[in-house]
């Protein structure tokens, strides 16, 4: 048990309703503030970008209790459903039989977390825009305008879930040892959508992950429950193939039939959308440290923004909450040594799925469509199935387990190279199930 504080929690997206749930049931008492207003008033909640959860997800909320309303509100996908031109769709299982990744909407799961949040008797206050904090004593101020009148509010502790561009980061970003990094990708993205048929059944396979990987960009869509998908595409935001160079009507249907022909008929909002929906970017943060004087500290995308190709921003930010849990369990009031080793547990981590996220970009635009690198997924499940002690697959190791990212990172790389090997091996197409096969790659590992 802990002694009960007052805690302000800055941002209701989805790591500050949870982080707010959990805190509110170990007996504190928690307000939260957000610039935006409610959104549960809101017909349209911002941008309609569906997230994949998994393992860590859930696990964060299996933990207190509220996985099975959110699984309500999920769709499974158990596989990509890979559309290369003129081939038939290509089906590739995540991980093994019952393993799914779930597609679910940023907007309706948000609200959900909010219901979830006030029931545990959590207090929100909306249109509250923290525009500064005072480090050393867990003060927040909010105003109206930066340069208005802003009002103080002290707080035992403050915790920072204001996500990539958050204000209480940039608070710390002024202090003297407070390193920060942020790059942004030359690939931007954009919402487009595949309306349900008229009988609200999916136009595409619903259990899939559709993935249209054409080298510098790419076109994804996830299922909602609703029977349409949110497409993403993702692409230059200048150069030759661009968002900027599809500037016209014209050039926009041209690039779709040509890229994605297949596609093309299921968006029949394509040019409206297009031309209404923006082009957001997309950026890497890294900084340290994540906390002040045992009073304020960040979590979720305001310590760490990821690019989203490895579908793992939001489990990242629940799994902070888990392991900050289990510091809290561990440690009761020694928030200083809960904040520290929190820091020390997730740093590592969250640095290593920022890089593997990274490079998800290529794994996903291309190599998918690339059958060497088919064949060498087919290999590696092949020898998985038959050795899991010995080999759990980098994508699996990340979505399907709790094992640290930082040791996913480093394992992955040493598969990696088994794997390039074995790939040169001649008549490898051939005999790629064979136990010659299978013995290689054992004693390569034996090394
Ligand atoms: C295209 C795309 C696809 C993605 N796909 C996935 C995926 O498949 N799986 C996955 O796990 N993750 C995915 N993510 C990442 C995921 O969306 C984020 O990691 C997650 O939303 C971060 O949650 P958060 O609560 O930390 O921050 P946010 O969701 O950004 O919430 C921050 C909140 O703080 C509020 N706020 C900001 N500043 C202030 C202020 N000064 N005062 C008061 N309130 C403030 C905001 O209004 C907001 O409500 C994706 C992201 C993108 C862009």
């Amino acid at each position: 048990m802990q002694t009960p504080k007052k805690i302000a929690i800055t941002g209701s997206g989805l790591v500050g309703s949870l982080l707010a749930i959990y805190l509110q049931k170990k007996g504190h008492q928690v307000d939260v503030f957000d610039r935006r207003p409610d959104i549960r008033t809101m017909e349209f909640s911002g941008r309609s970008i569906n997230l994949a959860m998994s393992t860590r997800g859930w696990k964060a909320l299996e933990t207190i209790g509220i996985d099975a309303p959110i699984k309500e509100i999920a769709i499974p996908m158990d596989k990509r459903a890979i559309h290369t031109p003129n081939k038939p769709v290509y089906f590739q299982y995540y991980g093994k039989e019952g393993e799914a990744i779930y597609s679910i909407s940023r907007g309706i799961l948000n609200k959900k977390m909010i219901d979830l949040a006030e029931e545990a008797g959590v207090n929100f206050v909306f249109n509250s825009k923290v525009w500064d904090v005072s480090l050393s004593d867990a003060i927040i101020y909010t105003g109206e305008t930066e340069k208005g009148e802003w009002e103080a509010h002290p707080y035992d502790i403050v915790f920072g879930a204001d996500g990539a561009f958050s204000r209480i980061r940039h608070k710390m970003q002024r202090r003297s040892m407070f390193n920060y990094s942020q790059h942004f990708l030359k690939t931007g993205y954009k919402e487009l959508s595949i309306p349900a048929n008229p009988d609200g059944t999916h136009k595409l396979n619903d259990n899939s992950l559709h993935i249209w990987p054409r080298g510098e960009f790419m076109l994804i869509a996830l299922p909602n429950l609703d029977g349409s998908f949110t497409c993403t595409l993702f692409m230059p935001i200048e150069g030759e193939i661009s968002f900027e160079g599809l500037d016209t009507e014209e050039k926009l249907e041209a690039f779709f039939i040509k890229h994605f022909e297949d596609a093309v008929d299921v968006i029949p909002d394509l040019i409206k959308d297009f031309f209404k929906n923006p082009t957001s970017s997309l950026v890497t943060i890294k900084c340290e440290p994540w906390s002040y004087w045992d009073k304020v500290a960040l979590i979720g995308d305001a310590a760490h923004a990821i690019v989203p190709f490895y579908g793992q921003g939001m489990n990242a930010g629940f799994e902070d909450i888990t392991v900050l849990n289990e510091l809290i369990e561990k440690y009761g009031d020694d928030w200083h040594t809960i904040f520290n080793e929190y820091e020390a547990s997730r740093k590592p981590n969250t640095d290593a799925i920022a890089e593997l996220s990274y490079r998800n970009f290529v794994e996903m635009s291309s190599k998918t469509a690339d059958e060497n690198f088919l064949l060498r997924k087919k290999i590696e499940k092949h020898f998985s199935d038959k050795h899991p002690e010995k080999w759990m697959p980098l994508y699996s190791r990340v979505t399907f387990s709790e094992h640290p990212y930082s040791e996913a990172l480093r394992v992955g790389d040493f598969q990696k190279e088994i794997m390039d090997e074995i790939m040169k091996m001649e008549n490898i197409k051939e005999k790629w199930d064979s136990e010659e096969i299978e013995n290689a790659i054992l004693e390569k590992l034996s090394k």
